[in-house]
Formats: structure tokens, C-alpha cells, sequence
């Protein structure tokens, strides 16, 4: 670099702003697409399990019987698996970082009201199905049954 090129970067650097930020004394400037944390919306979330089979580090836990979701901060490595596989879009990468801390804390979510409701009512319709073609599939064997008994007798 000549000496000419050199002092008109050091002047214009002199009276631009500059490329550092003051945090911690200002807030920290998270950019739209900062891996920071994963969150999850628990109106969407139907426990399917399937963020917590594609954890690399085993951070998430699914209760489907408690209808509880689980993360463990201090393992997750923000890889974002878990929200490009979930089926619902549940999760997202919120952009603040999870604070510094002593203990390996966990964070437990219940589903939402509104969503153990949607869930009870599409499992019940799903066992009204399965009832309904267990009853339908025991009337056609009777029926066959009987139409061979008939046969036979003829
Ligand atoms: S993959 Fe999505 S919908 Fe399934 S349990 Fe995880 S957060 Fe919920
Ligand atoms: S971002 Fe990666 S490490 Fe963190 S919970 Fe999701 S899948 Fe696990």
C-alpha cells in the first residue's frame, strides 16, 4: 500500500464510525439471522418427537405422556437440525444467547390449552377411525363366514 493509498484510509477511518461495538455497554446488535437460542411455539408443537431424534448432542426431551418439551441450553450448539426438520415450524431460532450461568439448567414447556385440546380431539377422531374399520372388518369376515356356511349347506 503506498503512503498516499495509507494516509487516506487512516483519514477515512478517522471520521467514519467505527466496525466495533460498545456492548457490553450498549446492547448487543443481533442480526436478523443469529443463531442465539432455539424456541419453540407450544400452540404448534404436537410432540412428535422428531427434533429430539435429530439432536446431535441430545439436548431436547419429548414427554409425549406428560405432554412436555425440554431443552437443555448448555448442550445445544445451535446447529438449527431440530428447526429445519420440524413438521409443524414449532421451533425457531430466537437471535439473544442464552446467559452465562453455573448450573446446566433445563427449560420444560407444556403444550398450550388450546393445543392439548386439538391433539385429545385428533386422537380420539383417529380411534373412532380405527374403531370403525375394526367393526367394518369384523362384518365382512362374518359375512364371508356365513356365505361359506351357506355354500357348504347348499
Ligand atoms: S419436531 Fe416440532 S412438532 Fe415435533 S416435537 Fe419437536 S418441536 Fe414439536
Ligand atoms: S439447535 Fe441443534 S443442538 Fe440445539 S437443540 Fe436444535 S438440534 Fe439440538
Amino acid at each position: 500500500m503506498s503512503a498516499l493509498n495509507y494516509t487516506g484510509r487512516a483519514l477515512k477511518n478517522l471520521f467514519s464510525k467505527p466496525a466495533t461495538t460498545k456492548y457490553p455497554f450498549e446492547p448487543a446488535d443481533f442480526k436478523e439471522r443469529t443463531r442465539g437460542h432455539v424456541e419453540n411455539d407450544m400452540d404448534k408443537c404436537i410432540l412428535c418427537g422428531l427434533c429430539q431424534m435429530k439432536c446431535p448432542t441430545g439436548a431436547i426431551t419429548v414427554d409425549k405422556k406428560e405432554q412436555t418439551w425440554t431443552i437443555r441450553p448448555f448442550s445445544c450448539i445451535q446447529c438449527r437440525c431440530c428447526v429445519d426438520g420440524c413438521p409443524k415450524k414449532s421451533l425457531s431460532m430466537g437471535r439473544k444467547y442464552q446467559e452465562p450461568g453455573e448450573e446446566k439448567i433445563s427449560k420444560t414447556f407444556d403444550l398450550s390449552d388450546s393445543q392439548k385440546e386439538a391433539l385429545a380431539a385428533q386422537a380420539k377422531a383417529a380411534a373412532e377411525r380405527a374403531a370403525a374399520a375394526k367393526a367394518a372388518m369384523e362384518a365382512k369376515k362374518k359375512a364371508e363366514a356365513e356365505a361359506a356356511a351357506k355354500a357348504s349347506a347348499e
